[in-house]
């Protein structure tokens, strides 16, 4: 069974999409959301202007208005405000617009 995981609180087997376990209540971590969010933050900041971290993201068609307007500069700006956004986001937060 390749997607299940193992409860953190009590060890029983769990789906892995589960946010917690039906079982004892204990909040399941979403695995890679963590690294995930820091990659996108990090692409934010040094190649947000072209809108890398959109494409990082999967929101393709954001990217490409980013390459559209990147000589505006205007990308650069609104990337450096999401970069504060991603790194002050909860992976869970993240998880749920992002993911
Ligand atoms: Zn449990």
């Amino acid at each position: 069974m390749s997607n299940m995981v193992f409860c953190r609180g009590c060890g029983k087997e769990i789906h892995n999409s589960a946010t917690a376990c039906p079982n004892c209540g204990a909040k399941q971590n979403l695995p890679g959301q963590g690294k995930r969010r820091i990659s996108a933050a990090l692409l934010a900041l040094f190649l947000g202007g072209l809108g890398v971290h959109k494409f990082y993201l999967g929101r393709t068609g954001q990217g490409i208005l980013y390459l559209l307007f990147c000589w505006t500069f205007i990308p650069s700006l609104i990337a450096f405000v999401e970069f504060i956004i991603y790194l002050c986001s909860s992976d869970e937060n993240f998880a749920r617009k992002y993911g």
